[in-house]
């Protein structure tokens, strides 16, 4: 048996101006994705599906290509070119013979040409052998479209918010893959989508009304021996791509009418919860009151508003301009996004003193967003040009590089500015510049449902302490044209519809 087995990863934020580029691709920045041994040797021992997909085929015995792998931080569209890459190296593997196709894809990429870049990927393979079984793993924020559906055998969506489940991901996706290829199941995918746009804030799966859904989606699939994997898609409110809202799937053992009745009830529970599913921003300075009141720390304040790990700069300045101006002390900051800052300080050296424009240099016209730097003065703490290894849950064992960055030092202030954008999802990001946000009184990063995974053991107290930017959740105001309207809560009076994705 053969397997060609590929990753391409990336979150488009559809209204971000700056396109994604090939290079970006590599996690050390400036590269380009992996590709054959190396790419098999980047994915070994890392939380992602791919690496899932790896090990079982090691285990079965079978051969396996990987023609291409490579994850981007969410930013804007991928450039048309880079998608062209990474479907020339696949489909150009496809072609030379295999058993099976096994895909690590987020389900949100956007390219100009292609907004459902995954559909058109899946719909090339098919184009060249239509009969060959294709697994995928995807991103809780996918969007599911009906050209996905009918062009994949087998689809999987992680389980859990913050991502940690990427790995059990690719083990379900491939288990279910196996099995069909062995005959021991006829693999048929059914798709339903409610006109909901749940907030991200609320999607978390340790928290009701998602946490509930997804112990339903398990427990049907314990129950039914037909229903072999069910999926739920939250969607993504930042990626302005057909259909849209929330899609329930369900691959099934050639029942998908039993695969319709799990979905629809899956979703009309969903449905039911709506407004529990909505994030209403209270302003930041209450939310900075709130955690001011707090005894003891580490307190973790996260701001949503400008988040790289939703495609946003990192860079807005509001929540901590209001928190200097508050009097916070003993608190850790960062990663701001500053290339012009971070090479100031990189260049200065440790110990000497700066004075910053800080961070506030980004804008997103189609947003009518336009951000203001902080005037700071400070002494330059740390440097650092270094990759980092990120310790995980949720990115253990990845290699990034944030470019060169230092930590400036107010006093009562550490701030981590980088060249590179970069979330604080990992401690290992900031204890790598000498900030440990276990010994802080308080933490300001930017970060939505992510940092929780890593912050949450460490944590004393952690909230939402939210800015503006274009990762807001108050998305209302966002120049939509192409998700399928009526959706709750976009308009008035949506009422419940199931659309169906795809053949079934
Ligand atoms: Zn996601």
């Amino acid at each position: 048996m053969k397997f060609v087995i590929a990753q391409m990863l990336h979150e488009s934020h559809t209204f971000i101006p700056q396109l994604t580029t090939l290079g970006d691709f590599n996690p050390l920045g400036g590269g380009m994705p992996f590709e054959g041994e190396n790419a098999v040797a980047a994915l070994r021992g890392r939380n992602s599906s791919a690496t899932a997909f790896l090990d079982l085929a090691e285990n079965t015995g079978a051969d396996v290509v990987v023609p291409i792998a490579g994850q981007a931080l969410p930013s804007g569209p991928v450039e048309d070119s880079a998608f062209e890459y990474f479907c020339e190296k696949i489909t150009a593997a496809v072609k030379k013979g295999c058993d099976a196709v096994l895909l690590d894809l987020h389900g949100a990429m956007a390219a100009p040409a292609y907004p459902d870049a995954e559909g058109e990927l899946l719909y090339r393979i098919r184009s060249i052998v239509p009969e060959i079984p294709i697994a995928l793993a995807l991103d809780f924020h996918c969007i599911i479209t009906p050209k996905m559906v009918d062009n994949a055998t087998v689809i999987s969506i992680y389980r859990t918010t913050p991502h940690i489940d990427m790995y059990e991901t690719g083990q379900r996706a491939g288990a279910t893959l196996l099995n069909h290829l062995k005959g021991k199941y006829g693999a048929v995918t059914v798709a339903r989508r409610i006109p909901l746009m749940a907030s991200l804030e609320n999607m978390g799966n340790d928290t009701p009304p998602m946490k509930q859904l997804i112990e339903m989606l398990q427990q049907m699939e314990a129950d039914q021996p037909e229903i072999l994997n069910a999926g739920l898609s939250g969607g993504h409110p930042f990626s302005d791509i057909a259909p849209g809202g929330m899609t329930a799937v369900f691959v099934t053992d050639k029942n998908p009418e039993k695969g319709a009745a799990a979905a629809e009830k899956l979703l009309k529970t969903a449905w039911d919860s709506r407004y529990d599913l909505i994030y209403q921003p209270e302003p930041c300075r209450k939310s900075l009151e709130y955690a001011k009141s707090l005894d003891e720390g580490p307190i973790i304040m996260a701001d949503s508003g400008d988040i790289p790990s939703s495609g946003g700069y990192g860079a807005d300045m509001t929540v901590l301009k209001e928190a200097a101006a508050m009097g916070f002390e003993d608190i850790g900051v960062g990663p701001v996004f500053d290339p012009e800052s971070a090479r100031t300080m990189f260049a200065a050296g440790v110990g000497s003193e700066v004075t910053l424009a800080l961070g506030g240099k980004t804008q997103v016209p189609l947003l009518n967003y336009v951000s203001a730097p902080m005037q700071i003065s400070g002494i330059v703490k740390a440097v650092s040009d270094a990759p980092i290894t990120l310790t995980g849950p949720m990115l253990k064992g990845l290699t990034i590089s944030l470019g060169r960055m230092a930590v400036l030092s107010t006093g009562s202030m550490e701030i981590m500015v980088t060249e590179k954008r970069g979330e604080a999802i990992d401690l290992g990001i900031l204890t790598h510049m000498g900030i440990n946000p276990a010994k802080k009184k308080y933490m300001l990063i930017k970060s939505r449902q992510h940092f929780r995974a890593a912050f949450g053991p460490i944590a004393r107290h952690m909230l939402w302490v939210c800015g503006p930017g274009p990762t807001s959740s108050d998305v209302t105001g966002f120049p939509f044209e192409h998700i399928e309207r009526p959706v709750f809560p976009l308009d008035k009076d949506v009422r419940f519809r199931l659309d169906r994705l795809g053949k079934w």
